[in-house]
């Protein structure tokens, strides 16, 4: 061992402890429920993206259990040698019409796609225009492209509208936005977004991460959600989060998929997501289409779980979807507010900086529509306990 790497790597920890940022991962045993056993402890779950509670799904379960005796546990190769798989082809085709578009491509994950599909699209003398707060692969993304970067800040369509002046001589234009913002829960007005595209003809690129499966009819996303089917030309998407599963893709038109096969990085030189994961997206997709009470449950239960915070005195920011943030004021109190709640038996992660400035420092929580009633009636009032508590409320 190289004695001047541990001593590097100590003095960062260390450097972490001081600043209160220093965090155990904290450990699930057994599956990721509404309730369930972090480090030992049972606790009402306010942290995951298990938003339709998809992730023990009997239907998602069993299909990946078949897939598993049919088609083995792995693809053995990258998709452009032998790792595609019929199973692949099926949830594309599959995923393509749920999504209104000409084709689909899934990818490793949600980071997988954005970091290989914008690094594949922008090359030199082309632009991106970039919301200031878009999720670290759409930021990575940009930053392997030798495009031009205008970064506009956070939903203010007269900086968007002045970047893409800006950026009015390049090639290829393309705006790109997260649909749901997954610190705050606000959602970016795709309606303005695509008038700006449109007027200054520059293509648009959705990040729907928080918006698969929780908005539009039946989970379609953000698009569908804003009415905009056929006017946003690139759509990205995870299984990871309201799905339950595992992975990313891109809908969009048909040449955007073929040019991805033949460029996009992540695609080519890495393994695909195994069987047992594509067969239980697969499934997910069944359950969209005929269980769509799932997410009536969810909207159900956010609106009962953001209206009592409210009520309580709590600061929850401008949040439109299930994704609550309760600002605590400075990281320090936020990992109190995290440890406090997780003592009174529930967990919600506290965020600090550099995830989110300082002062909006947050424990960030995630109903989902397995919570029942009691869940969240027992989560309010550990809230309003350990708000009083700590000065929020
Ligand atoms: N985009 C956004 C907006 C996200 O919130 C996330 C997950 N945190 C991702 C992409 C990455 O998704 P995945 O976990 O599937 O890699």
């Amino acid at each position: 061992m190289q004695e001047a790497l541990r001593s590097r790597l100590d003095s960062e920890i260390n450097n972490l402890k001081q600043k209160h940022m220093f965090r155990q991962l904290r450990v699930v045993d057994g599956a990721e429920k509404a309730v369930c056993i972090i480090d030992g402890k049972e606790v009402i779950n306010l942290s995951s993206n298990n938003y339709l509670g998809l992730t023990t799904h009997p239907r998602l379960m069993e299909a990946a259990t078949e897939a598993i005796r049919t088609h083995g546990v792995g693809t053995a190769a990258v998709r452009t040698i032998i790792g595609t798989m019929d199973l692949h082809q099926e949830l594309e085709e599959r995923l393509a019409t749920f999504k209104h578009t000409e084709a689909t491509l899934t990818f490793q994950s949600g980071f997988a796609s954005n970091q290989g599909i914008i690094q594949a699209l922008m090359e030199e003398g082309d632009a991106i225009i970039s919301d200031e707060l878009n999720h670290a692969s759409i930021i990575d993304g940009i930053r392997l492209s030798k495009a031009s970067r205008h970064i506009y800040k956070h939903v203010d369509m007269n900086d968007l509208e002045a970047k893409l002046k800006e950026a009015q001589s390049a090639r290829t234009k393309v705006i790109i936005t997260d649909g749901v913002f997954s610190m705050d829960g606000d959602m970016t007005p795709m309606p303005d977004i695509v008038a700006l595209a449109e007027q200054y003809g520059a293509a648009t690129y959705v990040d729907d991460a928080h918006a698969s499966g929780v908005l539009g009819r039946n989970g379609r996303g953000s698009v569908d959600h804003w009415d905009l089917n056929g006017r946003v030309d690139i759509q990205v998407g995870t299984f990871s989060k309201a799905f339950g599963s595992q992975g990313g893709y891109v809908a969009g038109i048909q040449p955007l998929r073929d040019f991805l096969v033949h460029r996009a990085r992540t695609m080519l030189f890495s393994n695909a997501l195994p069987p047992s994961v594509i067969a239980s997206c697969l499934a997910a997709i069944d359950v969209l289409e005929t269980e769509p009470e799932l997410i009536d449950r969810l909207w159900e239960n956010t609106r009962y779980f953001k209206g009592a915070l409210a009520k309580l005195g709590f600061d929850i920011g401008s949040s439109v979807t299930p994704i609550t943030p309760v600002i605590a004021g400075s990281g320090e109190k936020a990992m109190k507010l995290s440890d406090r709640l997780f003592e009174e038996g529930v967990f919600a992660q506290g965020i600090g900086y550099p995830t989110v400035p300082e002062a909006r420092s947050r424990v960030r929580t995630i109903v989902t529509a397995a919570h029942t009633q009691e869940n969240l009636d027992t989560a309010i009032g550990a809230f309003e306990k350990v708000g009083h508590e700590l000065g929020l409320i």
